[in-house]
């Protein structure tokens, strides 16, 4: 349920509320709304009776909540949520760009990508340490290895680090080292992961399940904010359908959607959305401009040598030249650079 104050209601008037619903047995969550205050409460709320909260001075509207995601929900928090990730922002009007390898593979190879998107104008560097691969045979990821040289990179370079985790036991250890944490396609649903890392309150990228619909991805952001994490980004990077000719279908729909069913920042990963790096840079720009707050794009100081994912990541000339375009589709659409 949620409570919509009027903009002259006092915070007298709305303390003795929030007072009133905690005695109650509720859990009481106060939000900015456009020019008031919008309380969502939580718990048991069938035994309210949403009369006895309209009489009360101050109280403009009482709405239920009928969908089962709340914390996520737009009604709850109607202004967008701006995420700070280390320093860089995202959710707004600002675009952030996480860029960097599929997976970390050494030194020289992490820091001379790290340096070139930073130069592109990447504002997250992202790679993987622990790679969740379909084949067991298949490089798994440096793991610690990995983890600190990306921390090697991030001291090069300054750039916030972003790598994605796959047991609850390594939460801990990235919760220490690792500035946003990436839930994989294939963790969406792991839920004891997603309560671990929402007892931490860093950043988490969560990326939308291989056939997750957007109801089942906003639950599953619920389950980390439920428990206490507020800070959630939810990244689209491609459902299966019955197409073949790529890798996923990118489902820019389904951003612009997000945007009115929730206030969390929604990125787009167009490298595991289609698979083709040459894709890569029209759907980027389509993803900006279906009102992406960032784009996280795979970037390797040299593709062919890959270990892991080069058919589709960029070199880091190609980002180059997609930035400039998107700095300037940016300025179009009335939002900023990060
Ligand atoms: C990745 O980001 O490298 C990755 C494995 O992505 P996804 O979980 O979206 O498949
Ligand atoms: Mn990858």
């Amino acid at each position: 349920m949620i409570i919509i104050m009027k903009p002259q209601a006092t915070e007298e008037q709305i303390g003795s509320l929030c007072h009133d619903l905690s005695r109650q047995g509720m859990q009481v969550q106060r939000n900015a709304g456009v020019d008031c205050t919008v309380l969502g409460v939580l718990g048991d709320v069938a035994r309210l009776d949403p009369h006895d909260f309209l009489i009360q001075p101050g109280v403009e509207r009482v709405m239920p909540v009928s969908e089962p995601f709340k914390k996520a929900n737009r009604k709850f928090h109607p202004t967008d949520s701006v995420i700070d990730c280390s320093g860089v922002k995202v959710g707004g009007r600002k675009l952030a760009l996480f860029a960097g390898p599929c997976s970390v593979e050494n030194y020289d190879q992490i820091t001379d990508t790290a340096l070139k998107v930073r130069a592109g104008g990447a504002n997250i560097l992202r790679g993987g340490a622990y790679k969740p691969r379909t084949s067991p045979y298949a490089f798994q990821g440096l793991k610690l290895e990995g983890l600190a040289l990306l921390e090697q990179a991030k001291e090069l370079t300054g750039m916030p680090i972003c790598t994605e985790i796959m047991s609850p036991k390594l939460v801990e250890e990235f919760d220490r080292r690792v500035d946003v944490i990436q839930v994989g396609a294939r963790n969406m649903q792991n839920f004891d992961l997603l309560t671990e890392l929402g007892q931490t309150h860093k950043p988490i990228l969560l990326k939308r399940g291989l056939s997750a619909t957007i109801n089942e991805w906003l639950m599953s952001a619920e389950y980390i904010m439920a428990a206490g994490n507020p800070n959630v980004i939810l990244c689209e990077r491609g459902i299966r359908t019955f197409e073949t000719s790529m890798r996923n279908t990118l489902d820019l729909a389904g951003v612009v959607m997000l945007h009115k069913m929730t206030h969390l920042p929604v990125v787009v990963d167009p490298s595991h959305a289609c698979g083709h790096a040459w894709m890569v840079p029209e759907l980027a720009k389509a993803a900006v401009a279906a009102g992406a707050d960032g784009l996280m794009i795979e970037v390797h100081n040299n593709p062919a040598k890959a270990k892991c994912d080069g058919a589709q990541s960029l070199t880091p000339n190609q980002f180059d030249e997609l930035m400039q375009f998107v700095s300037k589709e940016v300025e179009f659409f009335g939002k900023k650079m990060n």
